[in-house]
């Protein structure tokens, strides 16, 4: 059948679609800000959907942060955002773990930033790797032995020659260290600017060694706003990186999996047909939207440009289109 193509947002049809809204979910960047730079006219726009008793959602696939984190760049950018009301792809795979009862005695490796870190010890799990690891190096010519229980061992190999008691205690710390990969039950994967082969090599060995030993994405973005000026590799070429090593595929929790809207549907049990998901990009947002029944709104404000929404290889469709947040005011006369 031939697709439906979306709509200019108009004066016409916004007031019928605003009325028949309960939710606005907002992807952030490319929406709210590019960058670290608010959008022009967002803080009024937020303001009146507020003050028409909308609720509004905000949900970002970038993993550096925390939602303690995001919280805090709400509100730097002058935008009473709170906690409850962010989700981000560090939470989605802190949740994910919870959901899926995941022992909270295996430990999880990541490769990522101090966002899923800081997600994952609020949910009550051990994060190892992440920044931590970010200076460290292998050394080719040995197996691969970790420089933290490298310390560990010469420490225990000290107090085994002052007491040969702990002889025992030694042997069994030994046993402890070589287990040390085989206690991570699950690595996650997210962006990080100071990935290395150490990172690689341990988040490798993890999935391939360990039999059954989950691996998570956070997101697969290509590129993403580092900076407002321009586009940097995203979360997709660390998690194309463990695809290559591992041989195998992620479980992706952000956009456009459907983790992370069942988890906030069950939390916020709002009609998916009263919400709108509203964001820049179509393979992430207007497809996360679309696959649990929202109606969709692509802005242009971030990556994606009018000539790729309407060329025709193209077959991701939102339901409306307009430029930037803002021209909903305008539109409803506001
Ligand atoms: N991942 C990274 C590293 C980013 O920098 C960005 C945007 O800046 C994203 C993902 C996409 O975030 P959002 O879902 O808010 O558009
Ligand atoms: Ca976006």
């Amino acid at each position: 059948s031939p697709k439906r193509l979306a709509q200019l947002l108009s004066a016409h049809n916004t007031r019928p679609l605003f009325d028949s809204l309960e939710a606005f979910l907002f992807d952030c960047d490319g929406v709210i800000w590019k960058g670290d730079k608010l959008i022009h006219g967002v803080p009024q726009t937020l303001d009146l959907l507020r003050s028409k008793g909308k609720k509004l959602v905000f949900v970002t696939n970038n993993s550096t942060k925390s939602r303690r984190q995001y919280a805090i760049k709400f509100q730097s950018l002058g935008l009473s955002v709170t906690e409850d009301e962010i989700f981000s792809s560090s939470f989605a795979a802190a949740m994910y773990l919870k959901v899926n009862n995941f022992p909270q005695q295996n430990k999880v490796y990541v490769i990522g930033g101090e966002g899923i870190i800081e997600e994952l010890q609020l949910a009550g799990y051990t994060g190892l790797g992440g920044p931590e690891d970010g200076e460290k190096r292998v050394q080719l010519k040995s197996n691969f032995l970790f420089e933290h229980d490298k310390t560990v061992m010469y420490h225990l190999a000290y107090f085994c020659w002052r007491n040969p008691f702990l002889f025992i205690y030694f042997f069994c710390s030994l046993k402890l260290i070589c287990c040390s990969i085989s206690q991570v039950g699950a690595v996650v994967v997210g962006l990080d600017p100071d990935i290395n082969y150490y990172k690689l090599q341990y988040g490798t060995l993890c999935i391939r060694e360990n039999p059954g030993c989950l691996f998570i994405a956070t997101n697969r973005d290509a590129v993403g706003h580092m900076t407002d000026l321009q586009e940097w590799p995203g979360a997709g070429c660390m998690v194309g990186a463990m695809c290559g090593s591992t041989e195998k595929e992620p479980i992706v929790v952000g956009k456009p999996s459907t983790f992370m809207m069942e988890f906030l549907l069950k939390k916020f049990q709002i009609d998916t047909s009263k919400m709108c998901m509203v964001g820049d990009r179509l393979d992430t947002d207007i497809l996360f939207g679309h696959n649990a029944g929202c109606k969709t709104l692509l802005v242009l404000s971030g990556v994606t440009t009018q000539s790729t929404l309407q060329d025709p290889s193209n077959n991701i469709q939102p339901d409306y289109y307009t430029g930037k947040i803002s021209d909903i005011l305008d539109l409803l006369g506001q």
